[in-house]
Formats: structure tokens, sequence, C-alpha cells
């Protein structure tokens, strides 16, 4: 009963939206901006037709396409449903206030729905699943959100706080499923590679959300769900200056603490910050740019800077 007065509520604002954009004269039309939905944009988006000499829509239409926005072909079916159901359909509506909400929502769940179907068949897609998952969806996009939020409202977490959070991370917050808390992560954001266990978690202290963010916040906006995994193709620590020491057995005339030149991505740096990356066809062991991945230079690509060059490059 709960649900079907807020359905109705909602049939009753998108009629009083319509109301407002198209009974009054015309001029009025331009300067009013719909209150709870776009109604011209949803209305275009299920093809709704109405007669444009006396702009008949009435209640019942608008229950129609309240219906129709949340998945049910008519009204009635919609306050028929399931309690998981209606449930769903009023997170929904409190969602959905442009065609591209609507759009937005109905792609995610035909992409996801694919995936899933394809693992689990088509009788995982109750009401339930997909209630669980709008949650997850919208939550997650609230939790999204806070990284632009004023720094003043953020608490950047520290110390158990911190480790907890990160240590939560598992498949269901998982990019393709490959981040692990021991992860080398690369965030596409600003282009920076780092140690997953690096990211910073942040704390939006009006909603208590919380989010895992990329090191660098908050001059970078990015989120992990801007990172690219790169473990274990990138190596670290000794691993990696073992493989950077063979590089200088094979090009004498660059030492470990050598500047070198990249001629692929044009930066200067010193060899020892060089990458050691582990091809994924060959399985072997190269040195890479030290801009790796977003630069596809490797050791042959590492000029050694003397310092007489030096000037030309820094000109
Ligand atoms: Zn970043
Ligand atoms: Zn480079």
């Amino acid at each position: 009963m709960e649900h079907l007065s807020f359905f109705k509520l909602q049939a009753k604002n998108l009629l009083k939206d319509f109301k407002s954009l198209h009974c009054d004269e015309g001029d009025r039309h331009s300067e009013y901006t719909p209150k709870y939905f776009d109604v011209d944009g949803i209305l275009l988006y299920f093809n709704y037709r109405f007669d444009e000499d006396n702009f008949t829509f009435t209640l019942m239409n608008a229950q129609h396409i309240i219906a129709k926005m949340v998945g049910y072909e008519k009204w009635e079916n919609l306050i028929r449903a399931s309690e998981s159901a209606q449930e769903l359909a009023e997170l929904l509506l409190r969602r959905f206030k442009t065609a591209e909400d609507i759009q937005n929502w109905e792609d995610t769940v035909s992409f996801a729905s694919k995936d899933v179907v394809q693992k689990y068949g088509q009788e995982v897609l109750s009401a339930e699943t997909m209630l669980d998952y709008a949650r997850q969806y919208y939550e997650l996009g609230d939790r999204q959100e806070i990284v632009h939020l004023p720094t003043e409202r953020i608490s950047v977490l520290t110390g158990k706080l911190r480790t907890n959070a990160l240590a939560q991370f598992d498949d269901e917050h998982n990019p393709a499923g490959s981040l692990r808390l021991d992860s080398v992560v690369f965030c596409r954001h600003c282009k920076k590679p780092f140690d997953f266990k690096r990211s910073k978690v942040i704390k939006d202290n009006e909603s208590n959300l919380t989010m895992v963010v990329c090191k660098n916040y908050p001059n970078c906006k990015g989120t992990y769900l801007d990172y690219k995994v790169l473990t274990p193709t990138v190596l670290y620590g000794e691993a990696r200056t073992a493989e950077l020491e063979k590089g200088t057995r094979i090009f004498s005339n660059i030492k470990m603490d050598s500047k070198v030149h990249c001629i692929h991505c044009g930066q200067q740096y010193s060899y020892n910050e060089a990458n050691a990356v582990i091809d994924a066809e060959d399985g072997q062991v190269y040195v890479h740019c030290k801009n790796y991945p977003k630069c596809d230079g490797t050791l042959i690509d590492m000029m050694p800077v003397t310092e007489q060059n030096d000037n030309n490059y820094n000109d």
C-alpha cells in the first residue's frame, strides 16, 4: 500500500509537470523547468502520442507512463507486482527524472543481465536479484559522487579504518575481478601507476559513504573504478632492480643512475626509474619506459643523455 500511494503521487507529479508545460500560453513553455520529471523527453522516449489540438493527457495516461518508466506494460501490472518488484520500482522512480536516467538503467540492466543469465540462467533475474542489483548500482553511483564533493566535507581515513576498507575489497567491487590487495594499479585519471595499498579511502562526513580513491586524491579525482590492474605484469622491488641491471649489461653506455631520454614519449629521467615488465606473450621481462603503460617505449628507445646533448633536450 505504501508503494502504491508513492506511485500515485508520482503520476500526479508527472501530470502536474505536463500541465505546466502544455496548458499555458505558448510563451510560458520555454520558461518553465519541469519540477519533477522531464515530461517531454520521457513521453518521447516511450513514443507517446497525444492529441496535438487539445492536449489530452489524463491522470490515467500519467499512470501508464509511470508504469512504463519502471518496465511495466500497464499500470495494473505495476500495482499488482510483488513487494520486491514494487520496492524496486519505487527505488527507480526516486532516481528517474529524465529519459536519460531511464535509458541508463535499461542499458545497465540489459548489459548486466546478459552476463548473469549466461552464468546462472534466466531464472536468477528475480525481482529480489534486480532489487539487490539496483541498490548496489545506485549506491555505487553515490559513492562515485563523493570524490567530487568539496574537501571540507570529506575525511581521509587513516590507520585501521583505512586498512579495513581496503581489505574489504572483494569480487563485488573488483574491476574485471582482478584487483587484489597486493595489486599494482594504473590510475587512468592521473596516468600514474602505484601499489593499490597506497590508495586513499575517503568518507563523506554527511552521508558516511566511503570510497577507495586514487592515492593522488584530492589532486586526482580518480577512483578504483578508474584503475587498470597491472600486477603481476610490472615488477617491483628487487626483481625490478635485477632486471634493470641486466639492461645495463646489454647497453654498456647506460648505468643505473644514467639520465636517459625516451625517444618514444620524449621524457627524460633517471634509468633506475624505468619499469621492468613481463611480456604477456612470451613471458620474458623487458625494460620499459618510466611512463609505462602510457608510453610504449622500451630499453632500445632510451638514449643516454650526455652533458652535451642534455642542453639540447632542455631547450
Ligand atoms: Zn589518479
Ligand atoms: Zn617513454
